[in-house]
């Protein structure tokens, strides 16, 4: 048997190899399973997020808490202090008045804050509970799915590496160098050995200069594609 024979019989049977590996990545099972492994690390994510967000929201409604505590004794302190000593002018009276009224406004302030921060947090606080429910279903439905591909994909490997064993068996024979050759190419373009038809490479349809058919001719018989690099052979 020729080179090139045996180049092309060990092709055929690592492609082969190849196309079934490729098979079983689009495998159904497999596809659904990893579409829902990503959903899940998604949602996980968005879990988490909506929780930090909540104990900032939390943190802040502690916060908010101390300072309207702070301003309602500031306040009674100001009330005593007026029923104490009540203010001998009007410009003393319209100041206190003022500062009363500014009082109670940053009380307000803090007051609508803490509402519209606390409704916030529920509403993320029910979102991540909805996420929860959800996670849980998805994750078994995911539980199931991965038991069931990997009793179906222990098959599916034994089967893949007589495959692979089987192409390796044809290498048997074969120049090192010209495998070595095979396996560079592989590595951008595949299948790395291409027929010669009309001067044309077969792997990528380009015609082949006249100088380097002529080449062909005179040489082993194996010549390279200018333009993809794969290995050319004349049937
Ligand atoms: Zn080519």
């Amino acid at each position: 048997m020729t080179q090139i024979e045996l180049l092309l019989q060990y092709q055929q049977a690592d492609m082969a190899a190849d196309a079934f590996e490729a098979k079983i990545k689009r495998n159904p099972t497999r596809v659904a399973m990893k579409k829902n492994r990503d959903f899940l690390v998604e949602q996980q994510n968005a879990a988490k997020k909506l929780e930090a967000e909540v104990a900032q929201m939390t943190d802040r409604v502690e916060t908010i808490k101390l300072a309207i505590v702070r301003l309602e004794e500031q306040l009674n302190q100001m009330t005593k202090r007026m029923q104490d000593t009540p203010p001998t002018d009007l410009a003393k009276a319209q100041e206190a008045a003022r500062n009363a009224q500014k009082l109670l406004s940053d009380l307000e302030d803090y007051e609508k804050e803490m509402r519209t921060i606390q409704k916030e947090a529920a509403s993320r606080e029910k979102a991540e509970k909805d996420i929860r429910v959800k996670f849980a279903t998805v994750k078994a439905e995911f539980e199931k799915q991965k038991e069931a591909y990997e009793a179906e994909s222990k098959e599916l490997k034994k089967e893949l590496e007589q495959k692979r064993k089987e192409a390796e068996e044809k290498t048997a024979g074969l120049d090192p160098a010209l495998l070595e050759k095979y396996r560079t190419i592989k590595q951008h373009c595949t299948p790395p050995v291409a027929k010669l038809y009309s001067g044309q490479c077969m792997g990528c349809n380009m015609s082949l200069p006249q100088a380097t058919l002529r080449k062909l001719k005179n040489d082993s018989g194996i010549i390279e594609c200018e333009n993809c690099g794969r290995m050319l052979i004349q049937m």
